[in-house]
């Protein structure tokens, strides 16, 4: 993958081009990502409302479920993903950033044994995280992104920012908390710009502690959603010596990240870094 004249240049990336912009960036910019979830089933109804001229939305590019990649807009021209936002002492995030919109259901509802999104799919456990998100208190379900769309993300990125000075990677939950919640807790955002952003490690709330990995010494290690053995596990337990990376400490748990991040008591793991 490479970005030529602002488009992504290869052959699993379709170009489809619309006209919903606000002109090219100034000067020095983009120089953000923001990272947001479609909260609709399939890459077609996303570029289609994306189309449709009524509609006040576009976005750079959309991400499928098998991580192929559909461009709208060229990377140099300001798009109209960000709605109403801030950011440090920026608003209209628009104007400063590149939107990248990942194909996910986004948060469901629990009924019976299935699970089910706001336009009525359903899914089942395989597709379903509980987690709680970083703006709220309580636990949710969230749909899963699938391999795929997290490793087409971070290459995606990669590239990006290899063309552009890109210097923050922020979800929409984070420049419009309380309006929004994509990507929601089920998409590793912190760990995607940690990887990306070394040197701003500390400005997105995560400390040095994200760098070590420790493996389970126990037979069976609950993992949960919070960091107390009232909250709710979020998978099955972790298996003796699975690998896990560390991401934060709190009251003596740790907070970790396999597959999927939750929480488990420190003492059933053992620090290999
Ligand atoms: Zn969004």
């Amino acid at each position: 993958m490479k970005i030529k004249e602002h488009k992504i240049d290869s052959d699993h990336v379709s170009i489809d081009e619309i006209d919903k912009t606000s002109g090219s960036f100034e000067e020095g910019l983009p120089d953000t990502i923001v990272i947001h979830y479609t909260a609709g089933p399939s890459v077609s109804s996303a570029v289609n409302t994306f189309k449709d001229p009524s509609v006040e939305a576009s976005a750079h590019v959309v991400i499928d479920h098998d991580g192929s990649i559909t461009q709208l807009i060229p990377f140099n021209k300001i798009g109209w993903h960000a709605g109403e936002s801030s950011w440090l002492d920026r608003t209209d995030l628009n104007n400063y950033s590149i939107g990248i919109e990942i194909v996910n259901a986004g948060r469901l509802e629990k009924t019976g044994s299935v699970w089910r999104s706001w336009f009525g799919k359903t899914y089942s456990e395989d597709d379903v995280l509980r987690a709680v998100h970083r703006n709220e208190e309580e636990e949710s379900w969230w749909h899963v992104y699938t391999e795929k769309q997290i490793t087409a993300t971070h290459d995606l990125c990669r590239n990006i920012m290899n063309a552009y000075n890109i210097k923050h990677i922020l979800g929409h939950e984070e420049i419009a908390p309380g309006r929004k919640s994509d990507p929601g807790p089920a998409f590793p955002l912190d760990k995607l710009r940690n990887r990306l952003l070394h040197s701003n490690r500390k400005d997105q709330g995560e400390d040095d502690a994200d760098k070590k990995t420790g493996v389970v010494t126990a037979s069976a290690l609950n993992i949960r959603s919070g960091p107390s053995s009232s909250t709710s596990t979020i998978a099955k337990p972790l298996s003796k010596n699975t690998k896990v990376s560390i991401l934060k400490e709190q009251n003596g748990w740790y907070n970790v990240e396999v597959k999927l991040r939750g929480w488990v008591f420190k003492e059933y793991i053992h620090n290999t870094e």
